[in-house]
């Protein structure tokens, strides 16, 4: 990916916003936080808590009567909230929680669909002083088991549906003391376990105000599990005061104004759909929409119509399916009410910064960050001009490095670890259980991302790829070994490798080699006997889409699987150094 093919999108000079500082300037490390953390409401008692920055103290205030969320269900339904409503609902849960005897630091887990209950449960949550770990409802029994037993979960709220997809693990769960069935609309037919609690049951009994639990700005308030190279997905902690910048990001990266209609298509089980489909439109009082329907680029386009949303925040793979459904499609709606959209999750390539200009009228503005730094870091805003193909610049209070394997600065143009100065607000402050693993993130003064990249004369970012052999499909981030193990389950199977394969729309996609046990054929209905097992177990979008069957598979003299090599050999490439394989 180069500069040089496309050219520089330039942008009008526009006004600076009121709290953004010069977002020009060259050295951003003057800038100062503390500015900013003043501009938040802070609780009566001088703590910080999320759900009083972005419910609370709107609905406290002049923006009461305000819509916050409308919501578009998946058969058409229509409901909306203002930041009054969202503030008895949400002191509601609280309520319905603090009758359970949830205390501060307890962990409740959300397992849900984006109904509008799933937002109410989670700001009560971080009401009661618990965190809040949201799991993505697409998830197969094993995920949720994962995580939910590595977190303690005390509650999980979940859906009927849902909680008869995962039933067979419930008993293995020990510290989970209550399930809450949330059964919207009487959408399924079959009656409520009684050892399950009804959300409605409850909320009705709950009294609707609540005073907030004094959390500090350090308290945990957030989780989401991430996958690395080895071992199960792990869960990066964040604190209350990550609001600060999702707060200031969302005025600087996404454009956030007052008026606008926002939409950010990401779901709450991922941390965009968190910290920029909850936090930075409601700490800013935006009004958002909340779409639980899947994707269709006529659905989607729909969407932007109907509800007249003017920033719209989605994903690399997203765009390369709408590209691909045709340019005739959007021509179909209007969409002059959107003004500014932007894109996270993986590289998004420069075709589709410029198909934004030719078919929405604007291009898409790609910004970068990860689960563990809890919000945008670098970011093409509203005022800069794009490179397309570039992530842009770090935003201000937050210093990016490109540094080669001893840690030490690589000049402009030289690609090296993308590595960032710790201690920005909304860091993660932990994975759950695992404080080695959190360590070792942390080298030569620098958190080391994962991720390699490079620096341009003019300061703009570069992505390059991962330094792991994490996957990333459609914007969603794949531990190998978690596929591996599950593949290995299988009676068939000896022994199993994962890589990512490159992939036009998804980016990549997960493909397995797979050695069977002695006794077993290869088949394809035995391939596809496996696939569907390793579907029902994790998910759809883990498992893997393609599967060889190999004699053996490469491994180290220490016995670890060479995915470096399964992946070379896969895509042709020189295999490198191979000294250290396996002699059979
Ligand atoms: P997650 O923690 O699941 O949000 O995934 C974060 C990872 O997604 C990053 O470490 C990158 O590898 C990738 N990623 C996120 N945003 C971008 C982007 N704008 N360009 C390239 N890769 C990205």
């Amino acid at each position: 990916m180069t500069a040089s093919t496309f050219k520089t999108i330039e942008k009008p000079a526009i006004d600076k916003f009121d709290v953004t500082p010069n977002l020009d300037r060259d050295n951003v490390r003057e800038f100062d936080w503390q500015d900013l953390y003043s501009e938040l409401d802070w609780l009566p008692g001088g703590g910080l808590n999320k759900a009083h920055e972005a419910i609370d103290r709107h609905a406290n205030g002049s923006k009461r009567d305000k819509i916050a969320l409308i919501w578009e269900g998946k058969n058409g339904e229509r409901e909306d909230y203002t930041f009054g409503q969202m503030k008895e609902e949400t002191d509601k849960f609280a309520n319905v929680l603090k009758s359970l005897g949830i205390e501060t630091g307890d962990r409740v887990f959300l397992f849900m669909d984006r109904l509008p209950e799933l937002y109410f449960a989670f700001f009560g949550i971080l009401k009661a002083g618990a965190i809040a770990g949201p799991l993505f409802s697409a998830f197969g029994p094993d995920p949720v088991k994962d995580r939910m037993i590595d977190s303690g979960a005390k509650v999980l709220v979940t859906q009927p549906d849902l909680r008869r997809k995962i039933a067979g693990i419930i008993p293995e769960l020990f510290d989970l003391q209550h399930i809450i069935i949330v059964n919207k609309d009487g959408r399924d037919p079959a009656p409520i376990d009684t050892q399950d609690l009804d959300y409605y049951a409850e909320m009705g009994k709950a009294p609707s105000e609540f005073s907030i639990v004094n959390t500090s700005q350090y308290d945990y308030s957030i989780m989401h599990y991430t996958s690395g190279t080895t071992g199960k997905p792990k869960g990066a902690v964040h604190r209350h005061q990550a609001a600060v910048q999702q707060y200031a990001t969302g005025k600087w990266a996404l454009d956030l104004h007052e008026d606008d209609i926002y939409w950010c298509t990401a779901d709450p089980g991922w941390v965009t759909g968190t910290s920029y489909g909850m936090m930075a439109p409601w700490t800013n009082g935006v009004t958002q929409l909340i779409y639980e329907g899947g994707f269709r680029a006529s659905a989607w386009y729909e969407q932007i119509q109907k509800h007249k949303v003017t920033v719209w925040y989605t994903a690399p793979t997203a765009i390369r399916m709408l590209m691909k459904a045709g340019d005739d499609v959007p021509k179909r709606y209007d969409l002059s009410t959107l003004r500014f959209t932007a894109s996270v999750g993986e590289p998004l390539n420069p075709e589709a910064v410029v198909w934004g200009e030719s078919a929405i009228g604007m291009p898409f503005h790609d910004n970068w960050w990860q689960t563990e730094t809890g919000a945008i870091m670098c970011a093409n805003y509203a005022s800069m001009a794009i490179k397309p193909g570039s992530m842009g610049k770090p935003i201000p209070g937050v210093e990016l490095g490109i540094v080669d394997d001893n840690f030490e600065q690589v000049p402009a143009g030289v690609d090296g670890n993308l590595v960032v100065r710790p201690n920005w607000p909304s860091m993660f402050h932990g994975y759950w259980n695992n404080s080695s693993m959190y360590n070792s993130r942390f080298k030569g003064g620098w958190y080391m991302t994962g991720d390699n990249a490079r620096v341009d004369e003019e300061g703009y970012f570069w992505f390059v790829g991962r330094s792991d052999d994490v996957i990333n499909t459609a914007g969603h981030l794949v531990g190998p070994f978690e596929v591996e193990s599950a593949l290995i389950e299988h009676p068939a199977v000896a022994e199993a490798g994962v890589i990512g394969k490159p992939d036009p729309i998804a980016m990549e996609v997960v493909k397995a080699f797979v050695a069977l046990n002695d006794g077993y054929e290869e088949s394809t209905q035995l391939r596809n006997e496996i696939m569907r097992f390793v579907r029902e177990k994790l998910s759809t979008g883990v498992a893997p889409r393609e599967i060889d069957f190999i004699p053996s598979l490469p491994k180290t003299r220490s016995g670890k699987i060479m995915r470096r090599l399964l992946k070379a050999r896969e895509l042709g490439l020189p295999e490198g150094d191979i000294s250290g394989l396996e002699e059979d």
